[in-house]
C-alpha cells in the first residue's frame, strides 16, 4: 500500500509508529485482494458499508466492498476533490456529506486510481444501511443506478426509549438482519449457523481484548498515536481472513502494555491530552498528530467509535446470533447521536484524563455537529475541561483551509497550557 501512496499525489501520510499496526495496515490490503480473487472465481461481491454486521458477511463468506471505507480513503490519499467532483458530475449536490460523495464518485468513476483499481470491484449486489445517518443509505441508490444491480436495506430503528433497551427494538432489528441474510441466500450464498456463532464468539472474545486495549490507551502519557488508533478499530472489518486473529490484537495490546510500564509516549514530555469530538481531518491526517509539537498529544478521537462500538462482551450471546448483532447496534451511542453519545464523551473525558476538547464542525455532516454545543456543556459541567468549537470540513479538500485551522488549534493551546500552568 505503502508504495501505492507514494506515487499518488498527496499530502504526506502519517505512518504507523507501532510495529502491529503495520502489520494490520498491510492486512487490510490482503483483505482488498480477497474481494478481487472472489470476484475473477464469479462469486457476487457485495457492496455495502461498515456499519452492517460483518460476522454475517464472514459467517456466509461473502466478498464485501466497504463503500465508505473506500471513501474514506478517497479523502485520507488527496484525491477526494477529484472524486466529489464526480459524484457532483453525477447530480450528487455538493451539500452532501464529503465521505458519501467520494464514496460515490470512486464507486461510479469510469476510471479509478491505481489504488482504487486494487480496493474496489465492480458489485454485483448491494446490501444499504441507514445507520448511522440517511447518507448511508442514498449512496448506496447511486450505486444501485449505475451497475442496475439487486439491493436490500436493513433498517436500524432509532433510539426513542429512556433507559433499558426494549425487547421490541432488539426483536426488529435482529429481524431486519434476518431480511439481509434471505436477501443473501436468495443471490447464491448460503447461511451455516455454526460458523455464525462462530463468529459472535470471536467478536466476544475480540471486545474483551479491545476494552483492555482501551485501558492502556488512558495511561499517561499516552501509548498510541491517533493515527495507530483509526487503523486498529478499522482493522477488525477490513482485515484479510490469514491476520483477522485474536493473536494480532493480543501483540497489540502487549506492544501497548510494554510502552506503559515503560512510561513511553507518543511524545516526548506529554504536556496536553485532547479529546477530538467531530469527524477528524481525513484529507490532511496529520493534523490529528499537529499538536504533538506543543506536546499535546490527541489521546481519543471519534474515528475510533465510528469504526465500530464495542459492545460490552457481556451481553453478547453466541447462541442468540442475531439478538447480540442488535443489541450492539442499538447501544451504539451513535444511534442517534444524543444523550448516549454526549455521556460517552464526557465518560472519556474523565477516563482519558483530557486537558481540552477539539470540535470539529462538518459542513456536510447533519448529524455530529446537532450535538456539539450539547456535549462542549455537559463535559464542561461534569469535569471544567474546555471545548472549542471550529468549522472544519476535513474530508473534502476544496473545503478545507490547513492554515487557519493550525491557526485555532494553536491558539486554544495556548489558552489550556496557560490554565494548566497556572493551575499549578
Ligand atoms: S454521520 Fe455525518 S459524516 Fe458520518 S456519514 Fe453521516 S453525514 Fe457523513
Amino acid at each position: 500500500m505503502e508504495e501505492q501512496l507514494e506515487e499518488a499525489d498527496h499530502p504526506p501520510l502519517p505512518l504507523p509508529d507501532l510495529k502491529v499496526v503495520e502489520e494490520m495496515q498491510l492486512g487490510i490490503v490482503d483483505g482488498f485482494a480477497e474481494v478481487q480473487l472472489a470476484k475473477a472465481q464469479g462469486k457476487p461481491v457485495v457492496f455495502s458499508s461498515v456499519l452492517l454486521p460483518k460476522e454475517i458477511f464472514q459467517a456466509m463468506d461473502v466478498p464485501v466492498v466497504y463503500g465508505n471505507v473506500l471513501g474514506a480513503y478517497a479523502s485520507i490519499f488527496g484525491l477526494s476533490g477529484k472524486y466529489c467532483g464526480i459524484a457532483e458530475d453525477l447530480g450528487t449536490p455538493r451539500d452532501v456529506c464529503a465521505v458519501h460523495r467520494c464514496t460515490i464518485g470512486v464507486a461510479c468513476a469510469d476510471e479509478r486510481d491505481d489504488f482504487f483499481n486494487m480496493a474496489f470491484a465492480v458489485p454485483d449486489l448491494a446490501l444499504a444501511n441507514n445507520f448511522p445517518c440517511a447518507s448511508e443509505a442514498k449512496s448506496f441508490l447511486a450505486v444501485v443506478d449505475k451497475y442496475g444491480i439487486p439491493h436490500h436495506v436493513v433498517d436500524t430503528p432509532i433510539r426513542s426509549w429512556d433507559g433499558e433497551l426494549p425487547d421490541h427494538a432488539v426483536r426488529y432489528l435482529a429481524g431486519q438482519y434476518r431480511g439481509m441474510v434471505a436477501f443473501l441466500e436468495r443471490h447464491g450464498y448460503r447461511m451455516d449457523l455454526e460458523r455464525l456463532r462462530e463468529e459472535i464468539a470471536f467478536t466476544k472474545a475480540l471486545n474483551t481484548l479491545m476494552a483492555e486495549i482501551e485501558i492502556c490507551k488512558q495511561a499517561v502519557p499516552a501509548p498510541m498515536s491517533a493515527y495507530d488508533s483509526v487503523i486498529a478499530a478499522t482493522a477488525p472489518l477490513v482485515l484479510g481472513k490469514e491476520k483477522r486473529t485474536l493473536a494480532i490484537f493480543e501483540r497489540l495490546r502487549d506492544e501497548l502494555r510494554d510502552r506503559v510500564r515503560r512510561g513511553k509516549g507518543v511524545v516526548e514530555n506529554e504536556r496536553l491530552r485532547l479529546l477530538w469530538i467531530g469527524v477528524p481531518p481525513l484529507c490532511d491526517f496529520k493534523l490529528v498528530n499537529y499538536s504533538e509539537h506543543r506536546g499535546a498529544v490527541v489521546a481519543k478521537n471519534l474515528v475510533e467509535l465510528l469504526a465500530g462500538f464495542m459492545l460490552d462482551p457481556a451481553l453478547i450471546d453466541p447462541q442468540y446470533p442475531f439478538e447480540s448483532l442488535a443489541r450492539a447496534q442499538l447501544e451504539n451511542p451513535l444511534n442517534p447521536p444524543g444523550r448516549g453519545l454526549i455521556d460517552y464523551f464526557v465518560r472519556a473525558t474523565r477516563e482519558y484524563r483530557i486537558d481540552g476538547v477539539l470540535g470539529a464542525v462538518k459542513r456536510t455532516c447533519a448529524m455530529l455537529p446537532s450535538v456539539q454545543r450539547l456535549t462542549k456543556d455537559a463535559i464542561q459541567r461534569a469535569t471544567g475541561v474546555p471545548t472549542i468549537i471550529f468549522d472544519l470540513d476535513g474530508v473534502d479538500a476544496r473545503e478545507y483551509d490547513a492554515a487557519s485551522t493550525h491557526a485555532t488549534i494553536d491558539a486554544f493551546l495556548d489558552v489550556l497550557l496557560a490554565r494548566k500552568e497556572k493551575a499549578s
